[in-house]
């Protein structure tokens, strides 16, 4: 994967562990943080770490704020700073501006200053746990659109030993198995031959009542 220079504006819970799992995954990562010790935690993990107030324009020019592929403004109590700070990233011309809201008003003043993407950490985090509390064998999920869904199950012991075509959610529910998850490796665009083991997962795409039907027949 290409290297990317993100700037993270706030290196509070969010901001720290977005910078962290960029680094990870092999980008270059400016933290800045008006708090001094939020800097101090992130000095060794993050490319670079700045103690500055991200609502002084001058501050985010002297930092070379605008050479960066991507901003992040992961500031969420202040919201005065939080919009101030995504306005400037703007103005200096950041390719793509991602900024978190703590309220839905938050996220449409963010929307309207033009930024890229809104992210509400709370609320996406609770439906998502919510639909795993309810379906115990729904790992994960991407919502493709308001129908579709691609879903990560997790094989339960009454299908282990089973084919995909005794299993048959295509027939019964309408739903594909693109993809089974297994211990060995992934097996993309398995056949009817292919057998679920214990601890495999099954990438499952369809509409949600169709996946739902799925879960409900297995959970
Ligand atoms: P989280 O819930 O992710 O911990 P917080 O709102 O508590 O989010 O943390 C936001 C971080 O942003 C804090 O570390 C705070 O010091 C920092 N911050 C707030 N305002 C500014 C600002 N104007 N400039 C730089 N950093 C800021």
């Amino acid at each position: 994967m290409k290297t990317t220079q993100f700037v993270i504006i706030g290196l509070g819970r969010f901001g720290s562990s977005i910078g962290r799992e960029l680094i990870e995954l092999g980008n270059e990562v400016l933290g800045v943080d008006r708090d001094e010790e939020k800097v101090q935690e992130l000095s060794t993990v993050l490319t670079h770490t700045v103690i500055a107030d991200a609502t002084e324009e001058e501050v985010l020019r002297s930092i070379g704020a605008r050479n960066f592929d991507c901003g992040v403004v992961a500031i969420g109590d202040d919201i005065q700073a939080s919009i101030l700070a995504t306005i400037l990233l703007k103005e200096l011309g950041v390719k793509k501006v991602v900024a978190k809201a703590v309220s839905e008003l938050h996220g449409r003043v963010l929307e309207r200053i033009g930024v890229d993407r809104v992210i509400y950490p709370e609320r996406d985090m609770g439906i998502r746990v919510a639909h795993q509390l309810v379906s115990p064998n729904l790992l994960d999920y991407i919502e493709l659109s308001k129908q579709y869904t691609i879903a990560e199950l997790a094989v339960p012991a009454c299908l282990t030993g089973k084919s995909l075509a005794e299993v048959n959610p295509r027939g019964r529910f309408g739903c594909s198995v693109v993809a089974i998850n297994k211990l060995k490796g992934i097996v993309i665009a398995p056949t009817a031959d292919d057998v679920l083991a214990e601890k495999d997962v099954m990438v499952v795409i369809g509409t949600n009542d169709q996946i739902e039907e799925f879960q409900e027949s297995i959970g």
